[in-house]
């Protein structure tokens, strides 16, 4: 009896030690990051580069898993009903600021159903052609486009992604309606534009900037009032005729609702070592992208944003019309 209730003991002592171990975050377990977009596309870019570094201040094994489809928003639904154990992470883009607005069965609330962990990097974005597309500019392309609409098909990826948006805002500009194809991400988009299964498409350059360089794409337009310093090259949309067009995209990190504080400060903490990082910030500068700094890279600065962001498209989206079941 006393030797039973000394192996009781030491199990008992042994199973706190393991459950305090357990609790112990990150522990052995790797975190898995997802992101809601194809491999290889500007959003999986951004978050592997930064989750390389996060790991090291994490000391943690972190995964990128990539669950594209719906603008992002498998994605993000996946994140939402995940283990609030800190070891599932989301890694998005604004799509999470217009999904509530676009998609009339989205199943997750972004304010409400996350916690939110910080801002990463500011992306812009180009508005690309295929290579043979006979405009050299975009003084060319306008009036080529107002006789070959029919006949032309821009890129994206999917209702609420940053190429989706783009598109619109650009259609909208000139008052013509193209065709659209929708992939699971810029990645496999641009394979297609490249190939000419496709004609144009908008995309940030943290995507496009090696095959801008290397020619193999024409860049018409930055997608906003003033050049990008990577790209001094490419006119404004602004120059072109086109004042109100200003396409700024952010990423971000999220962790599922009722992740522990404790938690979620860990994971904020790593990312503002990160996003401080003179290797990221010299990355995304190369990628005509700017690293946030580390009081954006912060739950607060996060949700702040994430608010104004809903704020700002939902009437714009609204007012457009637009939505998906
Ligand atoms: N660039 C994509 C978009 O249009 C997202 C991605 O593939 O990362 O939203």
């Amino acid at each position: 009896m006393k030797f039973l209730s000394s192996i009781s003991m030491t199990i008992l002592a042994a199973s706190a030690a393991f459950t305090t171990c357990a609790q112990e975050y990150p522990g052995n377990a790797p975190v898995m990051a997802v992101v809601p977009f194809a491999a290889g596309g500007p959003t999986d870019k951004v978050a592997r580069e930064v989750t390389a570094i996060m790991s090291k201040h994490l000391k943690a094994q972190i995964v990128i898993e990539n669950v594209g489809g719906a603008g992002g928003t498998i994605g993000a639904r996946k994140v939402a009903s995940a283990r609030n154990d800190g070891h599932t992470v989301l890694i998005h883009h604004i799509g999470m600021s217009t999904a509530p607005a676009l998609y009339r069965k989205l199943g997750f609330d972004p304010l409400e159903d996350f916690e939110m962990v910080g801002e990463i990097a500011d992306v812009p974005m180009v508005l690309l052609g295929n290579k043979n597309l006979p405009p050299q500019d975009f003084k060319e392309l306008l009036p080529y486009i107002q006789s070959n609409a029919s006949n032309l098909f821009m890129a994206n990826a999917g209702i609420g992604s940053a190429s989706h948006l783009c598109g619109l805002l650009f259609m909208s500009a000139i008052g013509k309606q193209l065709g659209t194809v929708p992939y699971k991400g810029t990645a496999p988009a641009l394979t297609d534009l490249i190939g000419g299964q496709v004609n144009l498409m908008c995309d940030q350059t943290t995507n496009v900037s090696g095959q801008i360089k290397a020619g193999v794409v024409k860049p018409y337009i930055a997608m906003q009032s003033a050049r990008i310093d990577a790209f001094r090259d490419i006119p404004a949309a602004s120059e072109q005729g086109l004042p109100g067009i200003e396409v700024k995209i952010w990423h971000a990190m999220y962790a599922p609702k009722g992740t522990p504080a404790d938690v979620v400060a860990k994971l904020s903490a790593a990312l503002q070592a990160a996003v401080e990082d003179p290797s990221f910030r010299k990355k995304m500068e190369d990628l005509g992208a700017q690293a946030a700094t580390a009081d954006r890279a912060t739950p607060s600065s996060l949700r702040k944003h994430l608010s104004n962001e809903i704020n700002k498209w939902t009437p714009v989206i609204r007012a457009a019309g637009v939505y998906a079941d």
